[in-house]
């Protein structure tokens, strides 16, 4: 019968990530729990039964957002609200923070965490786009130490991670945006979640009047985000002009793979959308890299 009751599940609050890891592997069944925004639906409608839940929210230093290096390390804890106010990430890597506004509503930003938004790998995700297009790292720890996974890599399919058994996410890394640089994220919301149905990261930099590299990644119309290389090619070695954008902004549509549709937004639409939303994400890297 269907309750909206999760499953009977062992609940396992860790006071350390070595603790948390070695919970998740002694249960393969088990699953962290981070905000809780996007498992604990999932349990209520059956679609995940875990045996365990380990909670993360007890893990010292997990949610910290500090500088490191040349850019920035947001711990998975980190909430999306943390995010979006952090004085930090809106002064080295603002898009970041621009993403982080428009997830969800106050409750969700509130609760949900970027560690959990990456390792559920949800199409209509907002940071999984944003962080490809950026480049970032994810750090991960798991029973046979911690590695870093470059972004490209991370996000493999529908709900589905390069993750392997048992591992955390336990921060992000992204390089700050330098000067002659800019990053924009500009998304189609979908009227109910406020899920993406499309979202546009750009990410472009500009010396003396021309574009000395382009990034153009889309979310929503796919498994995973994809980078629509083939769209910015002419923008790079170009000066920045209108007419340039506009150009490579009609080329996106043929640069996606397989679009996806459900009853909201059929595959052409969505990539329709996607060519709109392209070019106001690169009008705006352009005009903030100026
Ligand atoms: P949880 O729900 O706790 O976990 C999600 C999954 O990730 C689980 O499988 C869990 O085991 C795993 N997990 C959690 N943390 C880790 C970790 N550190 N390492 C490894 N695995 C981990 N998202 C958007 O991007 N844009 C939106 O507009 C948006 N709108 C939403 C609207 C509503 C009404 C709701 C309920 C959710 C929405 N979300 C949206 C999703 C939201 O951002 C979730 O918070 C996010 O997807 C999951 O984060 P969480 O911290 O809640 O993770």
């Amino acid at each position: 019968m269907y309750t909206m009751h999760p499953a009977e599940f062992t609940y396992h609050r860790p006071e350390s990530l070595d603790e948390a890891v070695s919970l998740l592997a002694q249960d393969a069944e088990s699953r962290p729990l981070a905000g809780g925004h996007s498992l604990l639906p999932m349990m209520k409608l059956r679609l995940a039964i875990p045996s365990a839940l380990v909670d993360l929210g007890r893990i010292p230093g997990l949610g910290e957002i500090e500088a490191e290096g040349d850019g920035l390390r947001v711990g998975a804890l980190a909430t999306h609200d943390a995010v979006a106010r952090s004085d930090l990430v809106r002064a080295t890597c603002p898009v970041l923070a621009e993403a982080a506004v428009l997830i969800g509503d106050v409750q969700v930003r509130n609760r949900g965490t970027i560690g959990g938004s990456v390792a559920h790998a949800d199409p209509g995700a907002d940071y999984p786009t944003v962080l490809k297009a950026l480049g970032a790292t994810i750090n991960v720890a798991g029973p046979d130490g911690e590695r870093e996974v470059h972004a490209d890599e991370f996000f493999v399919g529908l709900f589905e991670t390069a993750l392997r058994p048992g591992e955390l996410v336990t921060s992000v890394q992204v390089l700050a945006t330098p000067r002659g640089s800019g990053a924009a994220y500009v998304k189609h919301a979908h009227p109910a979640s406020g899920y993406a149905v499309v979202g546009v990261a750009a990410a472009v930099s500009v010396a003396e009047g021309a574009c000395t590299a382009a990034r153009l990644t889309i979310g929503g119309v796919s498994t995973t985000p994809v980078h629509a290389a083939q769209a910015v090619e002419t923008l790079a070695g170009a000066p920045s002009s209108a007419e340039a954008i506009a150009s490579a902004a009609e080329a996106v549509a043929q640069a996606l793979p397989e679009t996806m549709g459900d009853a909201y937004a059929s595959g052409g639409y969505r990539a329709h959308i996607a060519t709109v939303l392209a070019k106001r994400a690169l009008t705006t890297a352009f005009e903030r890299a100026a």
